[in-house]
């Protein structure tokens, strides 16, 4: 596995398998969360990471989307201690198998029912979580979520976009995004906030995507 710490509160956290999957440590005032959990095969690792980063204990996990990739190694990484779950209202009945991605034919139970519980809202939307504060991007999947550290100014973007190598801003793998124009229309999230970083789970971390996105759009907005 690979560690890269991102920003002072942020870290990344990798395995290569044919391509990234990475998951997120966020340190915190109280502890730490994990942003994501990697397929199953991850559990292990994710845990001895943050334990060596020694950024204290493990407060809550919270899921950009609940594509198996992303909500894995849950199990393991909670190892029975009652550290909760959190994502967007809108993911959740596809988390725990009650519907189907809207591109696939059958419903799985991806984490077990009653687990994952509603970001937490306000009246002007979904409230801070920690050092995060979330917006729903859907169209990879219906309840996508993307995460924003505002003292860091640094995006957690999930599957919202991919990357090439030399960082250049790609769209989400069309095999598992059921509207592609909402989840290019949702990546105008990076023109809002302009962080200074996007991070995503499959690629490159990309420097003030908000410059590219407008480029981006134009390509593969129209299909
Ligand atoms: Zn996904
Ligand atoms: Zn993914």
């Amino acid at each position: 596995m690979r560690v890269t710490r991102i920003t002072p509160h942020v870290y990344k956290i990798s395995i290569w398998i044919g391509l990234p999957i990475s998951v997120w440590a966020v340190k915190e005032n109280d502890g730490m969360m994990l942003v994501d959990a990697g397929i199953g095969q991850m559990g292990k690792g994710i845990l001895k990471e943050i334990e060596q980063l020694d950024i204290g204990p493990l407060k809550r996990i919270v899921l950009t989307h609940g594509h198996p990739d992303h909500v894995g190694a849950i199990e393991r990484i909670r190892s029975g201690r009652d550290v909760p779950v959190y994502a967007h209202p809108l993911e959740i009945p596809y988390i725990e198998g009650e519907l189907p991605f809207p591109d696939r034919k059958k419903a799985s139970v991806l984490v077990h029912p009653g687990l994952t519980q509603p970001l937490p809202d306000s009246e002007d939307g979904l409230s801070k979580i920690g050092g995060l504060k979330p917006f729903l991007t859907p169209g990879h999947s219906p309840g996508h979520t993307v995460f924003y550290h505002v003292e860091d100014d640094v995006l957690l973007g999930g599957d919202l976009f991919t990357s090439t190598r030399r960082g250049k801003l790609k769209r989400p793998i069309p095999l598992f995004t059921y509207n592609m124009p909402l989840a290019v229309a949702s990546g105008s999230v990076v023109k809002y906030l302009k962080p200074e970083i996007l991070s995503l789970c499959h690629g490159t971390d990309i420097r003030q995507p908000s410059l590219q996105y407008d480029a981006y759009a134009g390509k593969w907005g129209k299909m």
